[in-house]
């Protein structure tokens, strides 16, 4: 039963400001079209400045940024890197772009994020047999912050560099920093989806500004300073054009009221529908002050017997687009074969989260009324199973 009457409401979809267009356009009329020119160091300089890092350096993708921080701190293959299990895949394929093997963490029940337990148990086991990881991948999920003094404190302790794929969580805050200003590298996505967009894109902060000048080398093809062609190294072609900084620095002006809509999205969820005993929203820890880039809930199977494909299927069937939570890496057959360490011995939060979660219609573009649509369906659902 499709019904074709009805606009389309999609999870995430962009949100563009008024001073996008005036920035390509100066993009186009000063014939900046390639990956150079003033826009992307302009933009590199306000996200610094927006995010209280010393550098930042603009790439093609925040995918590309994970791999390029991960040869920045030397990972080789036969090494291992720990990375959060619950996680879209983005966060964990760079690591096998470097040859090295990937460790999986679970998840904290309290964040959703990175559990401090299952890492303090890896970083044990790992230590015991002299295989320490080179890097520690923390993702920050839905818009909240992992909670970073306590995994900081274990990385410190085992002298472990930690990256954050702060992919889903530009505009959070933990303990009144930044997200992903806490690590050696913070890394940001501006693809489709994000609470900013450029289309497809990223970003790399860091306060160390010579790893930072070898990772914008990199994204060049590693071109030597000489007057031909010269090369030593390896490089890629990760760099952010012109055009999509442009578009970028249009976003970042409006990121704050992107933030705040996506609270407010979320507030009125959980208002609206705290009634329900069937479902759960994400926790919210204390520590810090997420997006809500994506509002996310539980259904708590002992409430109900309605499973989150009955649900997708649902609303797809009025044209509203929701989603399962991610589904964590150690369940994928792409990385079944690596090791995994659950919250506790018997017990892995994420395996629970993507059985049972769902995320909902959330972009900062989403009108009143549309959401009101959205809750009046979630009260019908659950009414009749
Ligand atoms: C979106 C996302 C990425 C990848 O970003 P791209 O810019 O699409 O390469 C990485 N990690 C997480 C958690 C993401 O949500």
């Amino acid at each position: 039963m499709m019904n074709h009457q009805t606009k389309r409401i999609y999870l995430s979809p962009p949100h563009i400001g008024n001073l996008e267009m005036k920035y390509v356009r100066e993009a186009f009329q000063n014939n900046w079209i390639a990956p150079v020119g003033p826009h992307i160091t302009l933009f590199e300089q306000e996200l610094a400045a927006y995010t209280g890092s010393k550098g930042a350096v603009a790439i093609s993708s925040g995918t590309a940024g994970i791999h390029l921080a991960l040869r920045a701190i030397g990972v080789q293959a036969g090494d291992s890197v720990f990375c959060s299990s619950f996680t879209f895949v983005a966060s964990a394929n760079p690591i096998l772009y470097q040859g090295a093997s990937p460790v999986f963490i679970d998840s904290d029940p309290a964040t959703w994020n990175m559990s401090p337990k299952a890492l303090e148990r890896a970083l044990i086991e790992a230590d015991q047999e002299g295989k320490l990881p080179k890097a520690v991948i923390v993702v920050h999920l839905y818009g909240q912050n992992a909670d970073m003094e306590r995994i900081g404190r274990l990385c410190t302790q085992y002298n472990v560099p930690i990256i954050e794929d702060a992919a889903e969580s530009l505009g959070t805050t933990y303990k009144g920093h930044a997200s992903g200003t806490y690590g050696h590298f913070g890394i940001y996505s501006f693809n489709g989806n994000k609470i900013i967009t450029t289309s497809n894109g990223g970003m790399i902060v860091s306060d160390d500004l010579e790893a930072l000048e070898k990772i914008r080398k990199w994204s060049t093809q590693a071109k030597e300073k000489a007057n031909h062609y010269q090369h030593t190294e390896v490089g890629y072609n990760y760099r952010m054009s012109n055009i999509l900084a442009g578009i970028g620095r249009g976003q970042l002006r409006v990121l704050d009221q992107r933030v705040k809509a996506r609270r407010k999205i979320f507030e009125t969820y959980q208002k609206e529908l705290s009634h329900l005993d069937a479902i759960s929203f994400m926790p919210v820890a204390t520590y810090g002050e997420p997006t809500h880039w994506l509002s996310c809930f539980t259904i708590k199977p002992e409430h109900t017997q309605a499973t989150p494909d009955q649900f997708i299927n649902e609303f797809e069937n009025h044209n509203i687009e929701t989603r399962r939570l991610w589904k964590p890496m150690h369940l994928q057959p792409l990385y079944r074969q690596y090791l995994y360490y659950s919250h506790t011995e018997n017990k892995s939060v994420s395996d629970e989260l993507f059985k049972q979660g769902i995320c909902l219609p959330s972009g900062s573009n989403l009108s009143a009324k549309d959401q009101k649509r959205i809750i009046k369906m979630i009260n019908q659902f659950f009414s009749i199973h």
